[in-house]
């Protein structure tokens, strides 16, 4: 058995395999594979409505928000995002906690004012940057609730509720694995393969009362309202993609929603968290604890000479994707929903066989 700690696109339920695999050969039965029938068919319909209806179920989302399945991933929010809510000549602000973030802010910038209220640049994104002040003619302030390469995750988002200004989230890598009033958000966007699904499709939900006020032309595939308009069907979408993210979501709801998954990724992220605490060959690397996420989990160890044999290890023992993102190096195991408890355990027992031979 593997133990896959990958970043992304990464682990799914085993269950999800089984029955996306079953579908490819012969869909329901229907002696067709769900690659062949088209878009439009009842079949694929009752895919995307079932796919909406749980996501609205699972996030508890009220009649104002619309759910979209969209092609080209989170980094085309980056983009289509300022280009739908914000002219030319009004501010957004934005908080910038890492990689992510600051690739939304180069996007933004291409069509407005960027406000970047709080930076935690200049210390490596070790930490979150918790003292800002939006300003009020802001059109929105976006944050990133996970960045999935520095491993800091906003657990208070009290003061973004209390920023009084419309709320955009990049969710990528932390959705659906916690608790949130998810209402409270004008615009959540995330890309599927991490928590929702297979890549190739991206979960967009927005607040429709925000749309429809920009000047600029927008082209058809770009504009949320028509993708409202039309159900996720402006165009053909990724089907096989949104069927995964629906078996996906058949399985949280299954196994008790988004507050039984969060006590798991809870139990997973405090057992590696105190290996880490309790081993001084190792060494987290986000500085606050309470900054620390609870899906991607980075840490180095203090003799980096080590870091080979470390991987070698891991790899011996079907341990899978705990390299660090290539731009930081060290290490990041990811412990997205459908990551077992026992695989940290079986991680979490090399991390300290390992200490106890090097500490
Ligand atoms: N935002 C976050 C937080 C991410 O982790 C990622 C991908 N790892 C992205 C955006 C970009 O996603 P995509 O590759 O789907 O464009």
């Amino acid at each position: 058995m593997m133990h896959n700690f990958n970043a992304g696109p990464s682990i799914l339920p085993q269950e999800v395999f089984k029955q996306a695999s079953e579908a490819i050969l012969n869909y329901n039965n229907s002696g067709l594979s769900i690659l062949e029938i088209g878009h439009r068919t009842d079949q694929f319909q009752a895919v995307m409505d079932e796919a909406i209806a749980l996501v609205k179920e699972l996030m508890q989302l009220d009649d104002q928000h619309e759910v979209l399945f969209l092609h080209g991933g989170a980094s085309t929010q980056f983009f289509q995002i300022p280009m739908n809510l914000l002219n030319e000549n009004e501010i957004a602000a934005y908080t910038d906690t890492g990689t992510w973030s600051s690739k939304a802010i180069k996007e933004a910038k291409l069509y407005g004012h960027v406000e970047v209220v709080c930076s935690a640049k200049e210390s490596n994104y070790n930490h979150l940057p918790k003292q800002f002040t939006v300003p009020k003619t802001a059109k929105y302030l976006h944050l990133t609730t996970n960045e999935t390469i520095h491993g800091v995750q906003w657990h208070d988002l009290a003061p973004f509720f209390e920023a009084g200004v419309p709320l955009v989230a990049d969710m990528s890598s932390d959705i659906l694995s916690r608790v949130m009033d998810f209402n409270k958000f004008d615009l959540i966007y995330a890309g599927a393969q991490k928590n929702i699904g297979a890549a190739g499709v991206n979960m967009v939900i927005v607040n429709k009362s925000i749309l429809g006020k920009v000047n600029r032309k927008l082209p058809t595939m770009m504009d949320y309202r028509q993708h409202i308009e039309n159900g996720s069907m402006l165009n053909t979408p990724p089907v096989f993609a949104v069927y995964v993210c629906m078996l996906t979501l058949r399985w949280l709801k299954n196994l008790g929603g988004v507050a039984a998954i969060e006590k798991i990724n809870h139990q997973k992220a405090q057992l590696l968290y105190n290996t880490i605490d309790s081993n001084p060959v190792f060494k987290g690397k986000v500085i606050n604890k309470e900054d620390r996420s609870i899906m991607n989990v980075t840490f180095v160890l203090e003799n980096t000479d080590l870091e080979k044999e470390f991987l070698t290890l891991c790899k011996q023992n079907n341990i899978y994707g705990v390299k660090g993102h290539r731009s930081v190096g060290g290490f990041r195991p990811s412990l997205y929903n459908a990551l077992p408890l026992s695989s940290v355990q079986v991680l979490t027992d090399l991390m300290k066989d390992f200490a106890n031979k090097k500490g």
